[in-house]
């Protein structure tokens, strides 16, 4: 795919939505954080319905430690994985407050030595609460960047690399929001609503779905 087409992309998707952001609830970076480390393998509207039950109360590093892991289960007894996100939750929780004075750290290697927090995580937290130009790449856009040819890679720390390089300045800070949109919503992994889709003709995937 060639640059002007990888632009006019963005252009559309922009235009299209000129705010996106995430579909986690949030008031905080720590909330936000927690937010993204409770949605692995799990929907948003899963953790956000979980989250609006505990975070007025208790979504603060000191609120955490003090609601502790069984504490924090039995509010997110829902999601999956929850055990092991409830331990690594109360764990960060402590850390950043021991650590950073209750202050989650802005930078990636301080994010991703926090429990539970891998790169992923540490990017959707650089870019949706600090405003940095990071591409959190998770299975949605893996999938569009490789059916649409716009930065096709073997795994996903290949595509993050190959976005990073190719998505021109100017769509950096929102190119990962829309290109999950558009996944979640449009481009979905078993039949692609082609049709429906406003950058079909820009895009490169053989198999496409008849109208
Ligand atoms: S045309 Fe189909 S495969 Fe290509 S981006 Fe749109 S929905 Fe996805």
């Amino acid at each position: 795919m060639n640059a002007a087409k990888r632009r006019e992309i963005f252009e559309r998707l922009r235009a299209a939505n000129p705010q996106p952001t995430t579909e986690l609830e949030y008031e905080t970076p720590f909330q936000l954080l927690i937010a993204v480390l409770l949605s692995a393998q799990a929907t948003d509207k899963s953790v956000n319905i979980a989250t609006r039950k505990f975070f007025p109360q208790y979504g603060t590093p000191q609120g955490l430690v003090q609601l502790g892991e069984a504490g924090l289960t039995e509010f997110i007894k829902t999601i999956g994985l929850f055990r092991t996100k409830a331990k690594n939750a109360v764990a960060t929780s402590r850390i950043i407050l021991e650590q950073y004075r209750g202050v989650v750290p802005q930078s990636r290697e301080a994010l991703e030595a926090l429990p539970g927090v891998g790169r992923k995580t540490a990017n959707v937290v650089l870019n949706t609460a600090f405003g940095m130009p990071t591409m959190a790449v998770d299975t949605h856009i893996f999938r569009v960047s490789n059916r649409t040819g716009l930065a096709p890679g073997k795994n996903v720390l290949d595509v993050e690399l190959k976005l990073e390089k190719v998505v021109p300045a100017e769509f950096k800070q929102d190119a990962h929001h829309w290109l999950i949109l558009h996944g979640r919503y449009i481009c979905v992994a078993r039949k692609p609503k082609c049709p429906q889709c406003g950058i079909a003709d820009l895009c490169d995937y053989r198999s496409k779905t008849p109208a």
